[in-house]
């Protein structure tokens, strides 16, 4: 993460009634942004979240998260949401099930427009996440955390000894699918017959036994009832239907930041990940950005919800410093 921006600072304005604005709004209600809400309404600052589409983010749609730490023996992702949430709310947390579609940075407090209220705060908090990209085939939805994934890092160890499959062909996807040759036999199904990914990482695939590609091909459907047993291709080229047997399909065909809203105001790289420094400050003074809106490295619970702390002690920290 770099800061290679001018920091703007806007002008306090008189406008906004001042018992209408809220100490903080946090935009989005993944792991970033429950463990940003736990902080600042921990530190009695009036809190709202915008829970956005997808109450819990990401992880909500999980079966299993094995890797977020106090949890021995893993949990779904829907019980971790609801502790994250009641954990945020036992502290005096808001949370408004609402969509922001405009925002406006230049003037203080900050304007949010969303599809059922409008809502003005001294600070913001951006964790509007990330959205891995679907194929959109028959199947993926129904074994989403049933064999079908989209993080290598997240559930690669459930697949010791079997057989997957990996949709993609940039780099992303060979690295995804190096990383789970620690664990399993991988099929790489690319739609063309040469790969986007760099020379380094293409060597690197080539030249790994435990993976081997299926070229010219998509994927149609995935086949299973309570686990992947397989996938349908279709060779682009000659339309033939195959099915591959498989206990997994992990899909890397990108993952685009939910960060479009803030175009024009908040700086971004050329992919949409939003510019932060380390203390997790956005060019705008008064707001931060946490977790995958910001983060094309980690993506994960742990660090999505250590960027949401973050990013809430330096608010807090910066709030009482305006008084
Ligand atoms: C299927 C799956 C399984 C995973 N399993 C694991 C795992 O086992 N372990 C692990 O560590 N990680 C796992 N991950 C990754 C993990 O879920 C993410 O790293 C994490 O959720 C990112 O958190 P976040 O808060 O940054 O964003 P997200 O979880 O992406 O949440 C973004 C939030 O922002 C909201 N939002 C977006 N736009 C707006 C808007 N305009 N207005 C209001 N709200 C908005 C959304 O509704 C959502 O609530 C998994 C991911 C997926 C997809």
């Amino acid at each position: 993460m770099s800061l290679e921006f001018t920091l703007s600072s806007p002008e306090p304005s008189t406008t906004a009634a001042e018992d209408k604005v809220h100490d903080v709004v946090i935009i989005g209600s993944g792991p970033a942004g429950f463990a940003a809400a736990l902080y600042t309404s921990r530190a009695h600052l009036d809190t709202i979240v915008i829970t956005g589409h997808e109450l819990g983010g990401q992880v909500a749609a999980t079966w299993e998260v094995d890797n977020y730490p106090g949890f021995p023996d893993g949990v779904t992702g829907p019980e971790l949401v609801e502790k994250m949430q009641k954990h945020a709310e036992r502290f005096g947390a808001r949370f408004e099930m609402d969509q922001i579609t405009a925002i406006d940075l230049s003037k203080r407090p900050f304007t949010l427009t969303g599809n059922v209220g409008t809502y003005a705060a001294k600070a913001v908090i951006v964790a509007t996440g990330a959205s891995p990209r679907k194929l959109n085939v028959p199947g993926e939805k129904e074994l989403t955390g049933r064999g079908v994934s989209y993080c290598a890092t997240c559930d690669g160890y459930f697949f010791q000894d079997k057989e997957i499959a990996v949709v993609g062909g940039g780099d992303s996807a060979l690295e995804e699918a190096l990383f789970l040759t620690r664990y399993a036999q991988v099929t790489i199904i690319h739609r063309r017959d040469e790969l986007r990914a760099g020379p380094t990482m293409q060597k690197r695939a080539r030249e790994n036994e435990k993976i081997r590609f299926v070229w010219d091909s998509v994927v149609e459907e995935i086949i299973g009832d309570t686990a992947v047993r397989a996938v349908r291709l279709r060779n682009v080229k000659t339309g033939e239907l195959s099915d591959l047997t498989v206990d997994g399909a992990f899909i890397v065909i990108g993952h685009p930041p939910n960060t479009q809203l803030f175009a024009g105001q908040l700086e971004m790289d050329q992919r949409g990940y939003l510019e932060t420094d380390r203390r997790m400050r956005s060019n705008v003074q008064g707001v931060w950005v946490a977790g995958e809106a910001g983060d094309p490295d980690f993506r994960q619970v742990i660090t999505s919800a250590g960027m949401g702390a973050a990013a809430a002690i330096e608010a807090q920290r910066w709030l009482a410093g305006q008084e």
